[in-house]
């Protein structure tokens, strides 16, 4: 037998498009043609097993083979095989649903994936990288001859009769002198380790040393020989294709370590197993988190059936998972996926979804299961819930019930229990609730500390999130405030229908105003007379909270407004206490000590606050050891 003919395909030549086009990722040929070869196994068992091949099958394994002489690589299986008659209707007629169609698309084409994917050309992306392509196989029909097929990148093939003895498959790539790195034994094995590490059929790639026991020596110890096996290099049973109870933490815990070598244990997982609407199976990972999120970031791969596809998920899993780790496979996700792709699929989207509702679910379960294992771990995911709920609505409704509010004694509460707490001494005038926080207990220590002694509770909101997640809570919960606690005076902060009264005249304010005022010498700094409790301090510096709020949101990158406040220059309110007996000491005294006064009383405030620096600091101390 001996056929020639023209590849059907209406435009001219689409081996160079190919190679023109899709210089980046030419390293997918080679996961495109092994899982061929596993596909053509599996079909085969498929086969078997309905009782549609009478033969034994054998060990079905796919072989990829270097020769580096012959300047070949070849990827060999032992599946289905062809006919020739197949192959003039599988490979030759490219699946083109139209021609036309491929050469309007392929000009705004931004990646091999998505051509490869969009035209069924996973076996073309042999051309990326050969100057000529061979095909030996032999059908498992009964009677078959086998066929050979040949094409040197052009639109002209050639079809003969094959030498292959065996059922099965040889893919003979002649690699083209631009691609010889993949006629490297350690390129074509890291490939492999990529794409093929999980694949469902055994990948054979050279052989490999191994040491085995070799009975004992005199002294009885256990001697070991060293005996070449094959190089198998997948497992061909990776845990997300096992049922949940199949599984111990353990064999959890090993794939863990198998996926990512060097990390820490993870803190607990979930396996995803849906078969409706969509496919999907998989298993998330939650790690401790580190400082440098971004590192972190991309380490959950998406396979397709088995096959690694990328591990860029960021249209699959909402953005707050990104920082999860582990695995995720659906068919339902071709394998030559593209960006565009992902983002216009339905399934997608319906595939986001369900991740992060199965993380609000496992989370509400361990926080009911063990509540004090799950505080222990708070610190660790409660960037992320506090992210997801900000960031997903539905995932707030879920996780507003296991989202934990930390204080400054590090207590830990949900929203509910939080309310409850504080709802009798920190709710206004006007019936509003006013959640306290700081963001650094050391540092707002004399606030905090006065706060506590009034009964409040200060909450610690010191991960890098909390900005945001403060706007949040306070949106979504009911008449209720968060105030930093230096956000105004104690009884301002909460203000109460019985707040103190001061008993200073109006002429005795202005003339304390102006004496401040003159002493402090800084227009940022606004004076204001206030009634706080005699014990008080008698000057508090503060900053308006809304002000401060959108200035720290302007810093974090807000544009626009946000922008504007951050231009704005810091400004803060004196507060001097009327109450406090200094305040008598400076009406009486002369000028000179009025102003010696008010300038150690708001030296004062700012050493208490952290805020007293450089050439004032000093002066300050020098001040104050003369005094001594
Ligand atoms: P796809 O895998 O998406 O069908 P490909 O271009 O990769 O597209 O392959 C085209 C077809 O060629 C396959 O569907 C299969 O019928 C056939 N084929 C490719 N490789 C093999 C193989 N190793 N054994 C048997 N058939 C194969
Ligand atoms: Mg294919």
């Amino acid at each position: 037998m001996q056929e020639k003919g023209t590849i059907s395909i209406n435009t001219e030549n689409i081996f160079p498009i190919i190679k023109k086009f899709l210089y980046s990722d030419h390293e997918i040929f080679l996961r495109e043609l092994v899982s061929n070869a596993v596909d053509a196994s599996q079909k085969l068992k498929r086969l078997a097993s309905l009782g549609h091949y009478g033969k034994e099958t054998g060990e079905l394994k796919v072989n990829v083979s270097v020769d580096a002489a012959a300047k070949t690589l070849t990827i060999s299986d032992n599946g289905i095989g062809m006919t020739a008659d197949e192959i003039k209707k599988y490979i030759n007629q490219v699946a083109f649903s139209d021609a036309t169609e491929f050469m309007e698309k392929f000009k705004e084409a931004k990646d091999a994936n998505e051509i490869i994917g969009r035209f069924g050309l996973g076996f073309y992306s042999a051309f990326m990288v050969a100057e000529k392509v061979e095909i030996q196989t032999l059908s498992y029909q009964d009677g078959a001859t086998p066929a050979k097929w040949t094409c040197d990148g052009s639109t002209e093939f050639e079809i003969t009769d094959g030498s292959r003895t065996e059922r099965g498959t040889d893919i003979i790539l002649y690699i083209n002198s631009e691609s010889e790195e993949f006629l490297e034994e350690q390129r074509i094995g890291s490939i492999l380790d990529k794409y093929a590490k999980f694949l469902p059929v055994a990948v054979q790639f050279g052989t490999k040393e191994e040491s085995v026991e070799d009975g004992v020596d005199e002294e009885g110890k256990t001697k070991y020989k060293s005996v070449t096996v094959d190089n198998i290099i997948n497992n061909t049973n990776p845990i997300w294709t096992k049922a949940p109870s199949e599984l111990k933490d353990e064999d959890y815990l090993d794939f863990y370590r198998e996926l990512y070598p060097f990390s820490e244990e993870p803190l607990f997982w979930i396996h995803l197993n849906v078969d409706y609407p969509f496919n999907l199976t998989g298993v998330l990972y939650f790690p401790k988190l580190k400082n440098d999120f971004e590192v972190q970031k991309n380490k959950i791969k998406l396979f397709s059936r088995q096959v690694f596809i990328t591990d860029e998920v960021k249209d699959i899993v909402p953005e707050f998972l990104l920082l999860l780790h582990g695995v995720i496979d659906s068919p339902d996700i071709p394998l030559n996926v593209s960006r565009s792709f992902l983002q216009a699929d339905s399934n997608v989207k319906k595939i986001n979804s369900y991740i992060s509702r199965k993380v609000a679910d496992k989370l509400s379960e361990l926080f009911k299961k063990d509540r004090k294992g799950y505080e222990e771990k708070w610190s660790d995911i409660g960037l992320f819930v506090k992210y997801g709920a900000i960031s997903d609505e539905k995932f707030y409704d879920k996780a507003k019930d296991f989202l934990l509010l930390t204080n400054t004694s590090n207590e830990h509460y949900t929203i509910e229990e939080y309310n409850a707490k504080v709802k009798d001494f920190q709710t206004d005038k006007d019936g509003n609730l006013v959640y306290l926080y700081t963001a650094d207990a050391e540092h707002h220590h004399s606030f905090v500390q006065a706060a506590t002694k009034k009964n409040y509770d200060v909450l610690l909101m010191n991960s890098p999130i909390d900005t945001h997640f403060i706007q949040h809570l306070e949106m979504k919960l009911d008449k209720t405030r968060m105030k930093r606690v230096d956000a105004d005076v104690l009884d301002k902060l909460i203000e109460k229908a019985d707040a103190e009264k001061h008993q200073l005249t109006d002429d005795e304010q202005t003339k304390l105003k102006a004496v401040f005022e003159k002493a402090i010498n800084n227009a940022a700094m606004k004076v204001e007379i206030e009634s706080l409790p005699a014990e008080a301090m008698p000057v508090t510096i503060t900053m308006e909270e809304w002000m401060r709020r959108m200035k720290e949101m302007s810093k974090m990158g807000g544009g626009g407004m946000m922008g504007f406040y951050g231009n704005m220059p810091d400004n803060y309110k004196v507060a001097v206490n009327a109450n406090h007996k200094i305040i008598s000491k400076i009406l009486s005294a002369d000028e000179a000590q009025q102003t010696a006064i008010a300038k150690q009383a708001f030296d004062l405030a700012l050493l208490a606050q952290g805020m007293l620096k450089g050439a004032d600091l000093t002066a300050f101390v020098e001040r104050n050891v003369e005094v001594i």
